[in-house]
């Protein structure tokens, strides 16, 4: 970057962090309006997990193949650190991020980018804290949010996963994710009140994919659902993961944009045939597009894509730099007029 370009660059910083923490508690959405939401997956493919309801099929070891093709990554990084826009960055992988060095590497050298206002990364926490430490150092921690998947099948040291977990709270903003996995239906509640007993943020994802014969999350009965209302972190994450709402119109590819190991840019990850928005194994152009558009999936189950959706926008803003940590807009208005309540009123396709 050029002199004149980074001190322009550094000025913008100054003044949208000013008015970002003018913002803060106003029920303006304090990060997601100015800064635009990246979500890079890497295809990494490597966990020293096998979660039977893993969607990456790391529960069948012997199909997974160990040949991740880094090639673009640090060029895609590098493109990302030059885009001259405010980002909010999300690495995503189909194993565990922090058994590559080469990922956290990428992941560090993003953190310390002017233009990244934060960056979010997700563990299941199987590493001691002393790996964690070595992991962190160099990183720009202060723009580090963590969300920790909670996988009971998996922690063999319960007390030891929360001692980890309590040592990262400290440290970053962060959330807990757990699994409505069928079978652990009935220790959810118990899991998620000890979580939040403790501090955390826990949200609960639906679980996407086949149990006893059945496809998820469509067949969750009426008492799951009861069960699942009382343990999702809000309306929004209850009807995009558990009743597989219609999306409606989405900002994505206009307030936030999917980047894969090829570079290709296009809005969502999660639905094909997009015209590419930018080449970032190429050049650190996107064109973003001008206003929300219509998503063509019947359903939106990401963890956070759903939060692209012109619905969530509505009704919700981001309260922190974590990607899953948000709030409910008509919170103070519903005090007065309990129809305005976040479970009451009504939450439809915005079309
Ligand atoms: S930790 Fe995540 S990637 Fe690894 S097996 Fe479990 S769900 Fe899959
Ligand atoms: S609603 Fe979800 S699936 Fe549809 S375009 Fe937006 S992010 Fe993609």
């Amino acid at each position: 970057m050029n002199r004149m370009f980074r001190d322009m660059h550094d000025a913008y910083g100054r003044v949208l962090d000013r008015l970002l923490e003018s913002r803060k508690g106003k029920g303006v959405d304090p990060y997601g309006e100015e800064v635009i939401n990246v979500r890079f997956f890497t295809d990494y493919n490597i966990c020293n997990y096998s979660c039977p309801y893993c969607i990456a099929g790391q529960a069948n070891k012997d199909e997974i193949v160990d040949e991740w093709d880094s090639t673009n990554y640090d060029t895609i990084i590098e493109n990302l650190a030059k885009l001259p826009r405010r980002l909010n960055v999300r690495i995503g992988v189909g194993g565990e991020f922090f058994v590559s060095k080469k990922l956290v590497a990428g992941a560090r050298r993003l953190s310390n980018a002017d233009n990244v206002q934060s960056l979010n990364l997700i563990t299941n926490l199987s590493l001691s804290e002393v790996q964690y430490r070595r992991h962190f150092q160099g990183f720009d921690t202060d723009k580090l949010a963590i969300v920790a998947s909670y996988h009971p099948t998996e922690i063999k040291d319960h007390d030891k996963w929360l001692a980890t977990a309590s040592f990262v709270k400290e440290k970053f903003d962060f959330a807990v994710i757990l699994v409505a996995y069928p079978p652990a239906l009935a220790k959810l509640r118990r899991i998620r009140r000890e979580l939040n007993s403790l501090g955390f943020v826990v949200f609960v994802q639906g679980y996407i994919g086949q149990y006893m014969g059945l496809s998820y999350p469509q067949s969750y009965t009426s008492k799951d659902r009861e069960l699942l209302r009382e343990v999702c972190y809000s309306r929004h994450d209850y009807e995009f993961f558990i009743e597989a709402k219609k999306p409606g119109l989405c900002n994505s590819g206009y307030k936030s944009f999917y980047v894969n190991m090829t570079g290709k840019v296009v809005p969502c990850g999660m639905v094909n045939g997009y015209e590419p928005l930018g080449d970032l194994s190429k050049s650190p152009h996107v064109k973003l597009n001008d206003g929300p558009q219509m998503c063509r999936s019947e359903t939106c189950f990401c963890d956070t894509e759903n939060m692209n959706t012109v619905v969530f926008e509505q009704n919700y803003y981001r309260s922190s730099k974590n990607q899953h940590v948000y709030e409910y807009r008509d919170e103070e208005k519903a005090l007065a007029d309990p129809s305005l309540g976040e479970w009451v009123k009504d939450y439809e396709d915005v079309v």
